[in-house]
């Protein structure tokens, strides 16, 4: 998915990214799809009974409703505010038709989450694209064509992916900025540190504290005296914001990943569980699922990782195996040792599993038993593709109303494996 343009770094060649971030997306993907709740305050929630906006719709930000605000405090802002659950998969489906349209662009993009992609038309300006904000208009028509004349999307344009996605958050609702020599600095100087990409809400307090609130100001402090309040890292990411130079954050997108190097699933529970067979039952149920993402990407993997949360404690342990493994039995057997561990017990709020240390090179073995295994699995894989996930599973789960199934987040953690089918 990424891709390093490579020569024009190389030879300082001047860059041109352009970041697309879809306006008010989980919102207006269900306001496209149904008229009747376009013009509507809306708040978007994870899943039914859920009470957290994860989205809101561009009528309800007009009433002061934010992402991540409660439903309750929604209602108080707007009596008539509307709520509904996300539909990750049409989101899903959603952004592999926008990667589509991107790629007929430039070859050289990235998903940066559902809703927002980098495009990097360096190697195609010149020839293609002289005038950058033209085609950020374009964008913004194409993407309407593709996904309906509700969905709006703001452009930004700069020299590096750090200012196109702040020229984008800082834009109007619906517009294509771009970011010149001439309103660098400008756009450095009123920028809030909420809305630079990378810099997370408690840094920002922090430097709120001391008064810091734009990345500009960070010029004029020594970096001994920033590193005292942030540490020599951010001190050093910092003063890189400070002249809208690239941070290490959006330079590791260039690293391409020949593959996924771990596949994890977390689930936060609507209730404490303190049940042995409870707890036990949602790991194995989540194990099923990572497996099934492991195998659909021919990876096998040699670190096996769980994590329980309770209200206020937290318990993790882990181990490296010998030898990679990719079947469900295998990794059912391992969290169960693993789980042995957990001694000092409290209820449960969140449980989390992971499988890393990924690998492409899978050794056929030749032990009778990992053989059947390897037949039982296959079978499965099957049953899955053909009628749905956890067509059959072992009985030991969960019933089938209670499974826990894959979600899509937001951010597209796992986009290599999201993403993988239209690459
Ligand atoms: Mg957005």
């Amino acid at each position: 998915m990424s891709q390093r343009n490579g020569i024009s770094w190389r030879f300082g060649l001047n860059k041109t990214i352009l970041h697309v971030d879809i306006n008010s997306y989980f919102a207006t993907v269900l306001q496209q799809e149904n008229p009747l709740l376009q013009n509507r305050p809306l708040g978007v929630t994870k899943g039914r009974g859920r009470t957290c906006l994860i989205a809101t719709s561009k009528e309800a930000k007009q009433f002061g409703i934010s992402t991540g605000m409660r439903r309750s405090e929604g209602v108080v802002l707007c009596p008539q505010l509307l709520c509904i659950p996300a539909s990750f998969e049409r989101c899903l489906d959603a952004t592999k038709r926008l990667q589509k349209v991107f790629k007929t662009i430039a070859p050289s993009i990235y998903i940066y989450s559902l809703d927002e992609a980098f495009i990097d038309i360096s190697d195609c300006r010149k020839n293609l694209y002289p005038d950058a904000k033209k085609l950020g208009k374009e964008i913004q028509n194409l993407i309407k064509k593709e996904l309906g004349s509700w969905v709006t999307c703001n452009v930004g344009i700069a020299e590096n992916r750090l200012l196109a996605k702040m020229a984008s958050e800082v834009a109007p609702k619906g517009a294509v900025l771009e970011v010149t020599e001439e309103n660098k600095d400008a756009l450095l100087a009123t920028t809030e540190f909420k809305d630079v990409c990378g810099v997370g809400y408690r840094l920002a307090k922090k430097l709120a504290r001391f008064h810091v609130q734009y990345p500009y100001q960070i010029r004029f402090i020594p970096q001994e005296e920033l590193a005292i309040v942030v540490g020599p890292f951010w001190a050093k990411e910092l003063l890189k914001i400070a002249y809208g130079k690239e941070t290490h954050l959006l330079n590791q997108l260039d690293r391409e990943l020949p593959h996924m190097k771990s596949v994890g699933r977390s689930i936060t529970g609507y209730r404490l569980h303190e049940d042995d067979a409870e707890i036990t039952n949602i790991l194995k149920n989540l194990c099923l699922e990572v497996i099934d993402k492991v195998r659909n990407m021919n990876l096998a993997g040699r670190q096996v990782w769980l994590g329980l949360y309770g209200r206020n404690e937290y318990w993790d342990t882990h181990e490296t195996l010998q030898i990679p493994i990719n079947h469900s039995s295998e990794l059912l057997l391992w969290i169960q040792q693993l789980y042995t561990r957990w001694t000092k017990k409290f209820p449960v709020i969140k449980f989390a599993i992971r499988l890393s240390l990924l690998e492409n090179q899978i050794q056929e073995q030749l032990l009778p038993q990992w053989q059947k295994q390897e037949v039982v699995q296959k079978a499965l894989d099957d049953l899955n593709r053909k009628y749905g996930l956890f067509t059959i599973h072992p009985a030991a789960i969960p019933p089938k109303e209670e499974l826990i199934f894959p979600e899509v987040t937001g951010f597209l953690g796992d986009r290599l494996y999201q993403l993988r089918d239209s690459d």
